[in-house]
């Protein structure tokens, strides 16, 4: 047995947690919070800052879902002006990947598409608090950041130790008003990172250990948030099973469903969870397919009787949700399957799932679930 962890993150977790930011700031650092319009204009923003006795704040609040490397630029020319010493990020995982970006580049030369596309390589960054306010990426606890090019209309991960922020304040009071629909969307997200990493033939037995408990935590507590956004304890549950879902996934990577998730995404132009919700349960089929047991420890930790059982309540509860609803009813040609099998086959990652996968295996899959 071999394996690495490499968590450098403080993590803060609990009700009310974010009142104590001030800890975890130097009153002489420049501070630039990002977040987008809908957290500003809630006033989110503004309450967290006072309790902050810094008296240089900027602000970046134009962060758009599926952040482009355009907004990562124009936060990076704030950040560059205003010579800050400290980036927060707030809000869901588009954001906090926003702050990521700029906490690394605004201490160097560049544009951002030069570190994107290697030409450049990240060496360094400015002190970085990130705090989400949704249940879903864990990009709190994660060494990844996600970016949209919208000139190759393409969607590109990338990934550094330094993404790593200083502190992750987790606070679930600032999941309350997150409207259902995202609150399924980011869940599921969550839920798939916590499977990925479970089964991902790279795992070991911490990653496995927190992914089942988060896994096992969404199944519980999603539909209940779904419901009843003011679910206190239901939604304590699924910011925890959201931190410990990125936890573990950023240590051994996600597999195909993420793989997939990003043509999905440059096809349909849905919300991150919602590109992850469409391969979910064909995946998880094709994998028991491959290799009957290797869904069958987490059925039995998260109290189901088998794993056809598990399955079918993952489906059911993306279809309780109406997740899949908001796709829109675009015709993927042949040719367009293969280029989407072809584009996910080529991330190393999407062969980190129980048993192997091909372009013509993944069409073929394609084939039988996108063609509704
Ligand atoms: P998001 O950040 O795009 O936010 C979705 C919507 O929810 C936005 O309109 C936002 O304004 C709203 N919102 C957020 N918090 C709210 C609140 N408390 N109250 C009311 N509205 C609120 O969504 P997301 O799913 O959290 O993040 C998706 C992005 O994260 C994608 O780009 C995805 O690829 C990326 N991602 C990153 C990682 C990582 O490890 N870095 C992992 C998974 C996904």
């Amino acid at each position: 047995m071999e394996y690495s962890i490499y968590m450098p993150v403080n993590i803060q977790f609990g009700e009310g947690m974010v009142k104590r930011i001030d800890q975890f700031c130097s009153p002489k650092d420049r501070i630039l919070f990002i977040c987008d319009p809908v957290i500003e204009q809630m006033g989110l923003r503004k309450k967290i800052a006072d309790n902050l006795k810094n008296s240089d704040i900027s602000v970046f609040s134009d962060v758009e879902p599926n952040p482009s490397v355009h907004t990562v630029n124009k936060a990076l020319r704030i950040a560059k002006e205003n010579k800050i010493d400290l980036c927060i990020g707030l809000g869901g995982g588009s954001s906090l990947d926003t702050a990521k970006a700029v906490a690394c580049i605004s201490s160097a030369d560049g544009s951002f598409e030069d570190y994107l596309y290697g030409k450049q390589v990240v060496k360094g960054r400015k002190k970085l608090i990130l705090i989400p306010t949704t249940a879903g990426t864990g990009s709190e606890c994660t060494c990844v950041g996600v970016y949209t090019d919208t000139e190759k209309n393409r969607k590109t991960g990338y990934r550094t130790p330094y993404f790593y922020c200083d502190t992750a304040i987790v606070d679930p009071e600032l999941t309350y008003s997150v409207p259902s629909s995202v609150t399924a969307a980011t869940g599921i997200d969550a839920f798939t990172h916590a499977l990925e990493a479970y089964w991902n033939t790279s795992s070991n037995s911490l990653c496995r250990g927190a992914a089942m408990y988060a896994c096992r935590d969404v199944l519980k507590n999603l539909y209940s948030c779904y419901e009843d956004p003011q679910n206190k304890t239901a939604r304590s549950s699924l910011s925890n099973a959201s931190m410990l879902g990125g936890w573990a996934f950023g240590q051994v990577r996600t597999t195909l469903i993420h793989a997939l998730s990003f043509p999905f995404a440059d096809y349909f132009h849905v919300p991150h969870g919602i590109a992850c919700a469409l391969s979910l349960v064909p995946v998880m089929r094709y994998a028991v397919s491959n290799e009957p047991d290797c869904l069958t420890e987490l059925a039995c930790f998260c109290s189901y009787p088998s794993t056809k059982d598990l399955i079918a309540e993952v489906e059911n509860m993306i279809n309780r949700m109406n997740l899949l609803s908001s796709i829109p009813d675009i015709h993927i040609s042949p040719a367009e399957m293969r280029d989407i099998a072809e584009k996910a086959c080529a991330l190393e990652y999407a062969h980190l799932i129980p048993g192997d996968i091909d372009v013509e295996r993944l069409t073929f899959l394609l084939n039988d679930f996108l063609r509704r």
